[in-house]
């Protein structure tokens, strides 16, 4: 048989200096997963990853892994990108068990250039029906400025939906939830900017002062413009993962390892950002380290994704505003 799938323990955050960052420390927790879970048709045809077993790329494979992996720390809410098997494998297998999903597919999904492909990928958002009603939502195409046409729809989408929590306990506060996928690749900085923007439009006209947490890949590291518009943004976000850092304020070392055979790709491009004023981070999954991974790197048997999943514990603050 094939090694088990790699688990990881959580990281419990200590506010020590300043306490009331870590407020209400009593009440429920909200654990949230935003994972890249890598679409099949481009990891069977072209992404190419040379040194991955090639038995852990089939779809047949990694299915059950990359549900096992989300069904190990039982996210209250999920985010994925690069989901091309919505409609016959995440959504019937995670509605069985409680959860409610959308998908927005991308309006030219590169999986569909790919043979023997499954459709288009797109975003995926997944919420526990018993714990949240969903009040409110948009799924936009992203549309940017454009100095000759006014404006231009670009290949990339989001899911932005407001939830209003059901349990007593958290006495119907609401959290506004997004998810995306910005364009890949070198070259197109100024492009993740004016997608980055927008989507920061589109969060600011859905929070309505609420608390935000926004999800995504965004193909971006933390030098990039989109990164710098997110970190000063008049939301007041932080960057959750920067938490696992022993200053608080790091990005981790990487988000995605793999091998191609033009070398090494090890970057850190998936990000949540969370409404630091109104929302207390508990603890966050730490990302695999070099030696868990082995010289395989991702995708592998223990791993069914080239990205690592990104699951934290959130608490509102007492000053987090209601569904009003
Ligand atoms: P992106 O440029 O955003 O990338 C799509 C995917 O490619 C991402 O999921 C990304 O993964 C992955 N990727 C990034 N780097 C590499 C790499 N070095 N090798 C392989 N895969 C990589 O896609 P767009 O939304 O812009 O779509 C592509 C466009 O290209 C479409 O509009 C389509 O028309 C066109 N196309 C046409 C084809 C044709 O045969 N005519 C073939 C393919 C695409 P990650 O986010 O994990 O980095
Ligand atoms: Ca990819």
């Amino acid at each position: 048989g094939h090694p088990p799938l790699l688990t990881r323990k959580f990281q419990k955050i200590q506010y020590t200096g300043n306490p009331s960052m870590g407020e209400n420390p009593q009440g429920p927790s909200i654990r949230i997963m935003q994972w890249n879970v890598l679409a099949d048709a481009l990891c069977q045809s072209r992404d190419d990853f040379i040194r991955s077993p090639p038995d852990s790329l089939l779809w047949q494979t990694r299915k059950f892994r990359s549900l096992e992996e989300i069904l190990t720390y039982d996210p209250d809410i999920i985010c994925l990108e690069e989901v091309d098997h919505y409609h016959d494998f995440y959504n019937p297998m995670l509605q069985s068990i409680g959860y409610q999903g959308t998908f927005k597919p991308k309006p030219d999904s590169p999986c569909v250039y790919c043979l023997d492909h499954n459709g288009p990928d797109g975003c995926a958002l997944f919420y526990k029906q018993d714990k949240f009603d969903m009040i409110d939502g948009i799924t936009p195409n992203l549309t940017i400025p454009d100095v000759t046409k006014g404006s231009r729809t670009t290949n990339q989408v989001a899911i932005i939906y407001t939830l209003r929590c059901r349990k007593k306990s958290f006495e119907g506060k609401s959290l506004v939830v997004g998810v995306t996928h910005l364009k890949a690749k070198n070259g197109w900085q100024e492009l993740r900017h004016a997608q980055g923007k927008i989507l920061l439009e589109h969060l600011n006209k859905q929070s309505r002062g609420r608390p935000i947490v926004f999800c995504g890949d965004f193909n971006a590291e933390s030098s990039e413009p989109v990164y710098s518009e997110f970190q000063n943004s008049n939301l007041n976000l932080k960057s959750t993962y920067q938490l696992l850092s022993e200053n608080g304020n790091t990005e981790p070392e990487y988000t995605t390892w793999k091998i191609r055979p033009s070398g090494e790709a090890k970057h850190t491009i998936d990000y949540i950002w969370h409404s630091e004023d109104q929302l207390t981070i508990d603890a966050l999954l730490p990302i695999p380290t070099d030696s868990q991974l082995g010289d395989e790197r991702a995708p592998s048997y223990i791993t069914s994704s080239d990205h690592f999943s990104l699951v934290f514990d959130l608490r509102f603050k007492s000053s987090a505003k209601g569904s009003a």
